[in-house]
């Protein structure tokens, strides 16, 4: 007998996503709140697009259960998606201002792209490994950021200079000095956030461009993977 009770065990189980998605959105609220308000993000925008943006999408499903904990995640050839806090905290600094020309360096996953898509009108991004970007690049696509997202693949220079002047760049990965190049690349009054140190740990950095001349701030403690050509791989 076909009973009530199957019926909406049939419906349940033929769209499990839609359990999965109220778990997921939950969760991302959970961080916002454990993880991003209590360590003082205070950016509405930026907490608005944390709560938005589904983290899992970008990582491999078996780390999907473990998509919205407080720890940078493996995307792939030895890269990582950094901590929710740390890509928070990055943007927030950034402090996006409408018709801002921004640079991501790193595409990575594509995750924070999509979160600085989220808040902002039009990314520009680069990707040193070719198939990191072609994944993100689909991702991007698929979740409704393409229109607002112009990636491209690294070759040997560094940034994206055909596309230069930034008002801000947000990089990724660790270097020991920054670079000329991003320097270069930089407008005047432009805000460049960028780890600086050591291959195990580096400072967090924010350089603004004044007179031509950077002003440095420095955060806190951080780690991220090296910066492929201006670091530490050969060292
Ligand atoms: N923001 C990413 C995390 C990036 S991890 C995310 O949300 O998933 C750092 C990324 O920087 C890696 O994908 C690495 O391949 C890339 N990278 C390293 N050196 C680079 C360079 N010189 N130019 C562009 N990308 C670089």
């Amino acid at each position: 007998m076909y009973t009530i009770k199957k019926f909406l065990k049939n419906m349940i189980s033929a769209n499990p996503s839609f359990e999965e998605k109220q778990t997921f959105e939950e969760k991302r609220r959970q961080m916002v709140k454990t993880q991003l308000m209590s360590r003082g993000i205070v950016d509405e925008k930026v907490l608005r697009a944390m709560a938005k943006v589904p983290r899992h999408e970008f990582l491999p499903a078996e780390l999907w259960d473990r998509a919205y904990d407080d720890t940078p995640l493996p995307i792939g050839e030895n890269q990582t998606i950094s901590q929710p806090y740390i890509v928070a905290y990055m943007i927030q600094a950034l402090s996006l201002k409408k018709g801002d020309r921004i640079l991501e360096v790193g595409t990575g996953s594509g995750y924070q792209t999509a979160l600085l898509a989220e808040i902002h009108e039009e990314i520009y991004t680069v990707e040193v490994r070719p198939q990191l970007a072609q994944k993100a690049l689909a991702k991007l696509n698929e979740l409704g950021y393409g229109d607002r997202v112009k990636i491209h693949i690294a070759d040997d220079s560094l940034g994206y200079e055909e596309e230069a002047p930034f008002d801000g760049i947000i990089v990724a990965a660790a270097t020991f000095n920054i670079p000329e190049p991003l320097i270069d690349q930089l407008a005047e009054k432009g805000k460049i956030i960028i780890p600086i140190g050591g291959r195990e740990l580096q400072t967090l950095v924010r350089a603004t461009k004044i007179n031509g001349k950077l002003a440095e701030e420095e955060f806190f403690k951080c780690m991220f993977v090296p910066l492929v050509r201006e670091g530490f791989e050969n060292n």
